[in-house]
């Protein structure tokens, strides 16, 4: 590590904080305005998400044709996806060769944790400095620190005492982990565990899941990549994702629903959501009818009909009930894509355990013990339990300004921004994806592109008009955060214990983070506010540089 105190200051335009698919393509876009850019970057390498989360099964759950950068035309077309869905090692594959063809590796510095981010108001500058010692200075600050990047294993009692191995989601070895012969317990079934527990199954002697909810799974259909599908997707390339843009959730290539679930009668609506089913793919099947997620009745029938999916594969009835979810309407958690997973049950090494009813209580030297007392023997324990969701990365960084503000102190009754890309009373500090923005909930590269799109044009206007200092008014901060409520409160999405609430995580705020008024909304408020000279913001020329 380099010594603290006697480095010299790095000066940028634009300190990027991040080196994952928002904060490589923050690097590309701003650097062709001609600025000094450089990202840190926590991790070993590139890639944020494809880069840390290496479990078995990892993959996206948007198609590859879509879940791909769409800012240069030549490289969708050259860039060849195996599969429908990429795997983990894939799009990997595909980040590293993106750093490489627009030479952004020079200016992403690895194994550095920004900690500290201090908006020196005098200089008009943000100091950020980092775990290996360094101090930068630069004018603007994107966090591209990702929503999902902060891996969460809860709090039980005895985990150091543990004498076998244990391992998150998010934190995977890069070596992998070989799990034959060996009981495993898998704790969490989300996306994560949901992927992952059908391929331990198959190589581990025995696996235990243990559930707190039940969640919706549909199946992904994974296929190699039909050679005619490309072709046709590639042909039409630019279109097909400028009619993405116009979708609520930023996937293009489904026809708009145009009736209620309840304006069709039981067949006609179970064979709508069979086919659905046979297509794979979650946001076909959310896409079925209008109000799945606004209308609590409408949502009962396409729940129900997954509820007796999963009845019909599970072959033990009791396993069958507690897999089939009752306490949130489908698609108000994320909707897990999966290959085989209520199929899993059925093995004789696969057992599932409710602890919901019987929590867990603490781990023991040799596996676990629920509240009841009852024990469990376990070799290795996998947690897939999550990630402290849109807000961890940034509340691990001290953000604070000179004028006193601390950024954790104004989040702390539940993340406040502007568009979800600023906040007030912290200038110059832009973020990728942040709460109040519908990145988590659309084809997330398309809103990064959207959002650093939209901050490179906003520092370009500064500079052409010469300015130096954007920061949203506290006004239209809280009017945009009441507005982000009120679309929630307009929808189901409020009736789940999600990580979009921040309910999985002990103590944090229950509000409701991402925007969910649509991406293609959001894109045309985002668009029309900055038309109208970058309405809710203030514009500045700091006037120690005026002088
Ligand atoms: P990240 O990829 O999270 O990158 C952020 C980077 O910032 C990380 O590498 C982290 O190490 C670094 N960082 C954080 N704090 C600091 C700090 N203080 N100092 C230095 N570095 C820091 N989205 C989809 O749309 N479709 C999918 O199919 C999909 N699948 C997913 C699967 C998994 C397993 C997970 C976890 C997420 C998935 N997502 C998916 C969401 C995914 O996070 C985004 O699609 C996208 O990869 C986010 O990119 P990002 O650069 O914004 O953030
Ligand atoms: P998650 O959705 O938050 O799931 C965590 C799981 O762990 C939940 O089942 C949770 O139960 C459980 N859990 C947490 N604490 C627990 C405790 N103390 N005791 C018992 N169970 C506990 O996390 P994730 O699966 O990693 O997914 C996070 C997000 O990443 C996804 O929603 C998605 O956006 C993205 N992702 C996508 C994919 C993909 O398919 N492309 C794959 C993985 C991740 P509760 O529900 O009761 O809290």
């Amino acid at each position: 590590m380099p010594d603290a105190s006697h480095t010299v200051p790095r000066h940028l335009d634009v300190a990027i904080v991040g080196g994952g698919l928002a904060g490589l393509y923050a690097i590309h876009r701003l650097r062709r305005l001609g600025l000094r850019v450089r990202a840190y970057e926590a991790g070993s390498g590139v890639g944020g998400t494809w880069f840390w989360n290496r479990y078995p099964g990892a993959r996206c759950d948007v198609e590859s044709l879509e879940y791909s950068y769409s800012f240069d035309a030549e490289l969708q077309q050259d860039w060849k996806w195996p599969e429908r869905y990429g795997t983990q090692p894939e799009i990997l594959k595909y980040v590293n060769h993106v750093a490489d063809r627009f030479d952004l590796r020079r200016d992403v510095q690895l194994d550095t944790r920004v900690k500290s981010a201090l908006f020196d108001s005098k200089a008009n500058e943000w100091v950020i400095k980092t775990d290996t010692g360094e101090e930068i200075r630069a004018r603007y600050c994107v966090m591209a620190a990702g929503n999902l990047s902060t891996p969460r294993v809860p709090d039980f009692r005895g985990l150091q005492g543990f004498n076998g191995k244990w391992y998150h989601s998010g934190l995977w070895p890069h070596e992998g982990v070989d799990f034959s012969d060996l009981r495993v317990g898998v704790i969490g079934t989300g996306s994560s565990g949901v992927q992952m527990i059908p391929i331990i199954a198959e190589q581990a002697k025995h696996l235990t899941v243990f559930q707190r909810t039940a969640n919706f799974s549909l199946p992904a259909r994974n296929v190699p990549m039909p050679a005619e599908k490309e072709r046709a997707h590639k042909a039409q390339y630019p279109a097909r994702r400028a009619a993405a843009m116009e979708t609520p959730f930023a996937i293009g290539g489904y026809p708009k629903p145009t009736r209620s679930a309840l304006e069709v009668d039981k067949a006609e609506r179970d064979a709508a959501y069979e086919s659905k089913w046979q297509e794979g793919g979650s946001i076909s099947y959310l896409y079925a009818y209008t109000d799945l997620l606004v209308n609590k009745a409408s949502n009962d029938t396409a729940s129900e009909f997954v509820r007796n999916k999963i009845r019909a594969i599970v072959k033990d009835p009791r396993t069958a009930e507690l897999l089939a979810p009752k306490n949130h309407p489908i698609g108000t958690k994320r909707l897990c894509l999966d290959t085989n997973y209520y199929e899993t049950y059925n093995r004789p090494n696969v057992a599932l355990v409710d602890v919901r009813s019987d929590p867990i209580d603490r781990i023991t030297e040799t596996g676990l013990e629920l509240e009841s007392g009852t024990a469990f023997e376990l070799d290795a324990i996998v947690f897939a339990t999550g990630f402290d969701a849109m807000t961890g990365a940034l509340n691990e960084i001290d953000v604070a300004t000179s004028g006193g503000a601390v950024l954790r102190q104004h989040w702390e009754g539940g993340p406040l921004t502007y568009l979800g890309l600023m906040v007030a009373g912290f200038p110059n500090m832009f973020i990728v994806t942040g709460p109040g923005s519908p990145g988590v909930k659309t084809q997330m590269i398309a809103s990064i592109e959207q959002h650093v799109d939209w901050i490179a044009d906003a520092i370009d206007h500064l500079g052409r008009h010469q300015l130096d200092r954007i920061e949203p008014t506290p006004q239209a901060e809280s009017e945009w955060v009441s507005h982000v409520n009120q679309v929630a409160d307009s929808t189901l999405y409020p009736l789940a214990n999600s990580w979009y609430m921040g309910a999985n995580i002990p103590g944090k705020p229950r509000v409701f983070m991402p925007y969910v008024g649509g991406f293609d909304r959001y894109k045309r408020h985002c668009d029309a506010v900055a038309a109208q000279g970058y309405q809710g913001f203030t514009l500045s020329r700091h006037e120690t540089v005026a002088a």
